[in-house]
C-alpha cells in the first residue's frame, strides 16, 4: 500500500509531524519533489530537527528513506544533514538516492540570488536555494542527473557547453563573476564522493517493494496552493506539490497510491509573496504567530516570520480537492485555545459576489474574505487522546470546518509530538 502525505495550503501545515507519526508503520518513506527550500520540523526522543532534504523517516531504525528522481537534490546539504542526524545520536539511517535525481548545481543557488536581487521589489520571496533555476534547467534539458557524475568525460564536455550560456547571463545581465569549468567539475567530483554510497535505481527498488507488500509513504513538500499548475501562479514553487506527482517523482504506478492524507492547518500561514485572502495583521497576527506551531511561526529554512491568517475554507476545500484527498489530518488545533472567538473565512467576495470556489490569480488578488465567527474553547487541549474528551466548542470548530471543506477529518493533531494525535 502506498500512502501520500501532502499539504492543502501554502505549506508548513505540519506534514513532517504526520509523516513521522505514520512512518511508525511504514517500511519506506520517499521524498518525490521539491528541494532544500522548505523544511520539516520534527520533535522526537532525539530532540528537535529541521530537515530540508532527508525524508522524515530517518528517525526510525526499521525504515528506508528515499530521495526520489523528482527531488532537487542539494548534495552538500544532504550530506551535512545526514551527518548532523548521526552526530546527535540517531542510528545511521538507511538512505537511497535515485540515480535519476537531478543535482542542484552551485550556480543554481547563485542565479536564484542574482535574479531576486535584479527583481528587487518585484521578487518572489525565494528562499534562494536554487530551486527555480534548477527546475528551469531540468526542463530545458541542461540539468545533471546523479548518474552523470560517473561519466567524467561526457560530464566535463556537457558542463563546458552549459556554462557557456550561464556565463553570458552572468556577464551581461547580472554583471557577476564568471563560472570556470574546472572549478565546477572539481566540485561535482566532491559531490560524487558524498552521494555515491546511496545511489541506486529507486523505481526498480520500489517496484519490488510494492510487489512484496511493503508499506510506502510519499512525503510531499509545501502545499496545493504552491503547485505550479493548480496553485497561485506565479507565486508558486517550481515542482508539483500534488500527490499525483508522487507517482512520477518516485517512479511508481499511479494506481498504487491508495491513500492520500492531506494535512490541513487549523489556521493559515504563508511565506513569500502572493494573494493571501484571510491574512491578518498587527497585534492579532503577532500573537497567533508567537503562539503558532511549536515555538512560533517562523520559516524552518530562513527563520523569517510567516504571514498569518484565519482558517480559509475556500482555499482548503480547493486544496483538498486538487490533492485527491481520502483523509484529512487537521493540525495545530491546540494553538487556538487562547481565543474567545475564532473567525473562519467561509467565502470570497469578488466584484460584489460571494463565491466558495477558489479562483485564478487575477481574481484572487481582488478577493475579500467573508468571515463567520465561531466561539473559542478557552482551554489547553494538549494531552487529550479521544475525540469525545475535546471541549464542545472545539468539536464544533472541527465539524464546521469538515462540512465546509467536504473531506473527512480522520486525524486531529493537538501538539507537536508523535503521540499528540486523536483518531476519529
Ligand atoms: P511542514 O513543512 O508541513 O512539515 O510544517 P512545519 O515543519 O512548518 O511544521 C509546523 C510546526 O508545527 C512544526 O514546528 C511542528 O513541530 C509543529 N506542529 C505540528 N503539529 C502540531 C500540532 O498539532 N500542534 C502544535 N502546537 N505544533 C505542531
Amino acid at each position: 500500500m502506498v500512502k501520500a502525505v501532502v499539504g492543502a495550503n501554502w505549506g508548513d501545515e505540519g506534514k513532517g509531524k504526520i509523516t513521522d507519526m505514520l512512518a511508525r508503520e511504514a517500511d519506506i518513506i520517499v521524498r518525490f519533489q521539491g528541494g532544500a527550500n522548505a523544511g520539516h520540523t520534527i520533535v522526537n526522543n532525539y530532540g528537535k530537527f529541521a530537515l530540508h532534504t532527508l525524508p522524515s523517516g530517518v528517525f526510525y531504525n526499521h525504515t528506508t528513506s528515499i530521495i526520489g528522481n523528482g527531488v532537487a537534490l542539494n548534495i552538500p546539504v544532504f550530506f551535512k544533514e545526514y551527518q548532523e542526524v548521526v552526530e546527535r545520536g540517531v542510528p545511521a539511517p538507511k538512505v537511497l538516492i535515485s540515480d535519476r535525481a537531478q543535482i542542484v548545481m552551485p550556480y543554481h543557488i547563485l542565479f536564484d540570488q542574482y535574479e531576486e536581487e535584479r527583481l528587487g521589489g518585484k521578487s518572489f520571496g525565494s528562499t534562494k536555494s536554487g530551486i527555480a533555476p534548477f527546475y528551469s534547467d531540468k526542463y530545458a534539458k541542461i540539468g545533471f542527473q546523479v548518474n552523470e557524475l560517473f561519466f567524467e568525460d561526457t560530464l566535463k564536455e556537457k558542463l563546458a557547453r552549459v556554462l557557456e550560456t550561464k556565463n553570458v547571463l552572468l556577464e551581461h545581465l547580472y554583471h557577476k563573476p564568471l563560472l570556470k569549468v574546472d572549478e565546477i567539475f572539481e566540485e561535482l567530483m566532491r559531490y560524487r564522493e558524498m552521494a555515491a554510497p546511496y545511489v541506486c535505481d529507486v523505481s526498480a527498488y520500489l517496484w519490488n517493494a510494492i510487489r512484496e507488500g511493503k508499506q510506502i509513504l510519499l512525503e510531499g513538500q509545501l502545499g496545493s496552493l504552491k503547485d505550479p499548475d493548480h496553485g497561485i501562479y506565479p507565486m508558486v514553487t517550481s515542482s508539483s506539490t500534488l500527490a499525483a506527482f508522487g507517482a512520477i517523482g518516485a517512479g511508481i504506478p499511479p494506481y498504487e497510491i491508495g491513500k492520500i492524507v492531506t494535512v490541513v492547518k487549523a489556521y493559515s500561514s504563508a511565506v513569500g509573496a502572493g494573494a493571501f485572502v484571510s491574512e491578518i495583521f498587527g497585534e492579532e497576527a503577532d500573537e497567533l504567530r508567537r503562539r503558532g506551531g511549536d515555538g512560533g511561526e517562523y520559516g524552518a529554512t530562513t527563520g523569517r516570520p510567516r504571514r498569518m491568517g484565519w482558517f480559509d475554507c475556500v482555499a482548503s476545500r480547493y486544496g483538498c480537492r486538487i490533492q485527491g484527498t481520502t483523509d484529512v489530518a487537521f493540525t495545530v488545533l491546540d494553538v487556538l485555545g487562547y481565543l474567545d472567538e475564532i473567525p473562519v473565512c467561509t467565502g470570497y467576495e469578488i466584484d460584489g459576489k460571494v463565491t466558495t470556489d477558489f479562483p485564478t490569480t487575477g481574481l484572487l488578488e481582488k478577493a475579500k474574505p467573508v468571515f463567520e465567527v465561531l466561539p473559542g474553547w478557552k482551554t489547553d487541549i494538549r494531552g487529550i487522546r479521544t475525540y469525545e474528551e475535546l471541549p464542545e466548542n472545539c468539536r464544533n470548530y472541527i465539524e464546521f470546518v469538515e462540512k465546509k471543506i467536504g473531506f473527512p477529518i480522520t486525524m486531529i493533531s493537538n501538539g507537536p509530538g508523535r503521540d499528540d494525535i486523536i483518531y476519529r
